[in-house]
């Protein structure tokens, strides 16, 4: 369909150049949309069907690097540098090193150009302006722009890399028609009394999942970014991810979530199209009943795992030996100190977390648990950083002059504790135990009759170690998409 564009970067250039087709994740938002006839062009072509995972149309799936670090798109050939699929490359590859984005206000639609691009940092203004006003005339043509409606992914999120060389009044318009433009707004830490009060007027507030507090996301931003919106007087809060934009809780408020549900559902068909990514995630038990009934697909997924403080604060009986044994044998061993958490802990910390980490890894990780750590390093740096702005109480332990250990964690209810993180040396035998059963003794002193510990996120070892402690619930946790 692009066949009349032409490529400003020559293919001499490209063949020696080692930026394009490969990238650093697995799930890197920038790896190419594929629409409906481009993934048939391409599989025609000869690629295989398995790197779509969806035929009606997605961003390809990435493969590893098999002479390198890192990941390629499948089509690339990294012996030749050739695309394999090169006449019938989809057009988002066409366009590079122009891209396709939303403004940083998610108000209009630009053109603007890559300064990952090697060849484009050389390229004179004049002859870089001369391209993107031909490019720019052929993207506003109907047919073009009927294209982009039907696949908005085409037009990717704003990225501070890329250039901004003019605006498409008639793409952006298009994509506006007959849509409710919905604007919404980053999430910022003053959003935080805004969202805890919508929680606690929401379904599921009694018994509430770790989900449902705002420390819980605002940590993860440095991988989604996060934004939020008030429909029909409830407040939506959306994740934007690699593949797109989901909704991180359901619709925050009082009343029937009929119509703030709709609606949300309507802003994340207009940003996905018809991807799969569109759903809504972290819906407590209260709200099945309500989306079953208005017709949604209810889909559970990990649950919390919930123990009785007095369980895990006193670990008493039979069923608690372990636990108690390895808590007795680092005050034995070791004699530490449990303190509460100062910010000034927090370079220790950071390093302690480095160490850890290491640690896991050196004991076998898999690749889905490498990758969580990796993740969970943004996450921990956040918490450790703005602990009192997010609300989070946190505690380590020392041995000798030294922080081995830390925890971090937030009231969901008065009397619902939850612990978001825990970091222990692996080396110290007990310390993780003990850093736990102390945690659990303080938020118990403070009222709490429940530790919720979150979900296991699918990791065996993890799932183990909350199981070493008998929970006395697991609450369930749903996604819901439309049906
Ligand atoms: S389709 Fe071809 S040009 Fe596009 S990313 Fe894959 S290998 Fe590169």
């Amino acid at each position: 369909m692009a066949g009349s564009l032409l490529q400003i970067v020559p293919s001499a250039t490209c063949l020696h150049c080692e930026v394009c087709c490969r990238f650093p994740e697995r799930d890197s938002f920038l790896r190419p949309f594929f629409t409906a006839e481009e993934i048939e062009n391409a599989t025609t072509a000869g690629l295989s069907p398995k790197h779509f995972s969806n035929p009606a149309g997605t961003q390809i799936d990435l493969v590893q690097n098999p002479v390198d670090e890192g990941y390629i798109c499948p089509a690339f050939d990294p012996a030749t540098s050739h695309c394999r699929i090169y006449d019938v490359r989809p057009l988002d590859c066409r366009l590079y090193p122009f891209a396709l984005m939303w403004d940083a206000m998610h108000a209009q639609v630009v053109l603007g150009w890559d300064t990952k691009c090697p060849y484009m940092r050389d390229l004179s203004s004049p002859a870089t302006n001369q391209a993107a006003h031909e490019l720019a005339q052929w993207i506003e043509k109907d047919t073009t722009v009927e294209i982009l409606a039907r696949y908005p992914r085409l037009i990717g999120r704003f990225q501070d890399d890329v250039i901004v060389l003019r605006s498409l009044e008639r793409v952006t318009e298009r994509l506006q028609q007959g849509s409710a433009v919905v604007t919404t707004r980053a999430l910022t830490l003053p959003d935080r009394e805004h969202i805890e009060t919508a929680l606690m007027l929401s379904a599921g507030h009694d018994m509430p999942l770790a989900a449902a507090s705002f420390a819980y996301h605002y940590i993860w931003r440095h991988l989604l970014s996060y934004a939020w919106v008030d429909l029909h007087n409830h407040m939506c809060l959306f994740a934007e991810s690699p593949d797109g934009v989901f909704m991180a809780l359901p619709p925050l408020g009082t009343g029937p979530i009929a119509q703030p549900l709709d609606a949300a559902f309507r802003v994340m068909r207009e940003r996905n199209g018809d991807s799969l990514v569109t759903r809504v995630e972290n819906v407590p038990e209260a709200c099945v009943a309500e989306v079953r009934k208005l017709g949604y697909r209810v889909i559970a997924k990990d649950a919390d795992y919930l123990y009785a403080a007095d369980d895990v604060a006193d670990l008493t009986g039979e069923p608690y030996k372990s636990p108690r044994a390895a808590c007795n044998r680092f005050l034995r061993e070791q004699g530490g100190v449990f303190e509460p958490y100062d910010p000034r802990d927090r370079t220790a910390c950071l390093s302690l977390f480095h160490e850890w980490s290491e640690q896991k890894q050196e004991a076998g990780a898999d690749d889905w648990g490498r990758a969580l750590l990796q993740d969970a390093a943004g996450a921990h740096e956040t918490a450790l950083s703005f602990a009192h702005e997010l609300g989070l109480i946190g505690a380590v332990v020392r041995v000798g002059d030294r922080i081995r250990a830390y925890t971090m964690g937030m009231w969901l209810s008065p009397v619902m504790f939850c612990v978001l993180l825990e970091v222990a040396d692996r080396n110290i035998a007990g310390l993780a135990p003990f850093i736990f059963r102390e945690f659990c003794r303080q938020a118990r002193a403070n009222g709490a009759c429940w530790i919720n510990t979150m979900d296991d996120s699918g990791l065996p070892g993890l799932a183990r170690s909350k199981q070493w402690y008998h929970p006395a619930r697991l609450l369930p946790n749903y996604i819901v998409m439309e049906s």
